[in-house]
């Protein structure tokens, strides 16, 4: 079933009140938590990151995708709330965890709020997490101008320690050029392409995966590759030289219990990435 059906079922579903719901949800913080998914060293499958993936389960539907309620709380607003609730768990754990990254999405219209970097400050600092372990994940679409254009705001993130990430990378395939006016850390590939090598029939989704890579590379970036599922996938990209792989291959989302069990299980927790 295509994305759009999914989500047309779920708006019938949800009986036509969703944001509703979902507001009772945040001020209650019922049904809403938290789960993070590890990224792994591709030289040595060593965890040095996690990236914080919001779960929602409704009282009568039960989970809900965040490809469903994502666009809703970023329609009704309520995404500031979310990214709020998602960045102070993140804090949590990379107080727990000082050589772990913790990687927090933000969505495009959070770019609109003129107190953005203010208030990603403020909660970092209220929790005493320290800036250099959160990373921001951006999607390339992030329309760059406007007044106090996101492309400022980006820059400021960085000055005030955060690491940005550009997620969702190639889908909209952003060049040389725009990569440098955007100004980010690390470009981690759509798993559309992970995906693509799957199924290849001929070398070219190889070719572009190698060229993502080498540009990432160029422009001193990090790169990561999510969707990873195959063994076959990971010697691919470890050979093209990809830093970073995400993926069900290594683990699925968790909680943050079984994160720190499955963390606690690594030979030593984690190296700067
Ligand atoms: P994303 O940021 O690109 O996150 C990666 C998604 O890919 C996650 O889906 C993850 O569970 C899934 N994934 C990871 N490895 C694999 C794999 O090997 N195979 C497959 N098939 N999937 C894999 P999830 O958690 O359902 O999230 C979907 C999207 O919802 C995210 O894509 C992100 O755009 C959005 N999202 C999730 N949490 C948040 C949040 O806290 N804030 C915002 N603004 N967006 C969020
Ligand atoms: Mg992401
Ligand atoms: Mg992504």
């Amino acid at each position: 079933m295509n994305l759009e059906r999914k989500l047309s079922q779920a708006y019938s579903y949800l009986g036509g009140i969703p944001g509703r719901e979902l507001a009772k949800a945040l001020k209650s913080d019922e049904g809403l938590s938290v789960s993070y998914q590890p990224q792994v060293s591709a030289a040595d499958s060593h965890v040095i990151a996690v990236e914080a993936l919001v779960r929602w389960s409704h009282p009568s539907v039960g989970p809900v995708s965040p490809r469903v309620f994502i666009p809703l709380a970023e329609e009704t607003g309520l995404i500031t709330q979310i990214t709020d609730f998602v960045l102070k768990d993140a804090c949590a754990l990379s107080r727990r965890h000082p050589d772990l990254k913790v990687a927090v999405n933000l969505s495009p219209m959070q770019f609109n709020c003129p107190v953005l970097i203010e208030r990603l400050t403020w909660i970092v600092n209220e929790c005493g997490a320290n800036p250099s372990q959160i990373e921001f994940e951006i999607t390339e679409n992030l329309p760059l101008g406007g007044n106090g254009s996101a492309r400022e705001t980006i820059a400021s993130l960085r000055d005030a320690g955060f690491r940005i990430a550009l997620d969702d990378y190639g889908v909209g395939y952003s060049g040389l050029k725009r990569l440098n006016h955007i100004g980010v850390d690390k470009l981690k590939i759509d798993q559309s392409f992970i995906r693509d090598l799957a199924h290849a029939t001929s070398m070219q989704p190889y070719k572009t995966i190698e060229e993502m890579i080498d540009l990432g590379r160029r422009m001193n970036l990090t790169v990561t590759a999510e969707g990873v599922e195959t063994e076959a996938q990971r010697d691919f990209l470890s050979w093209a030289g990809c830093d970073i792989l995400q993926g069900y291959l290594f683990a699925r989302p968790m909680p943050v219990q079984e994160l720190e069990a499955f963390l606690s299980r690594q030979p030593c927790d984690a190296v700067a990435a």
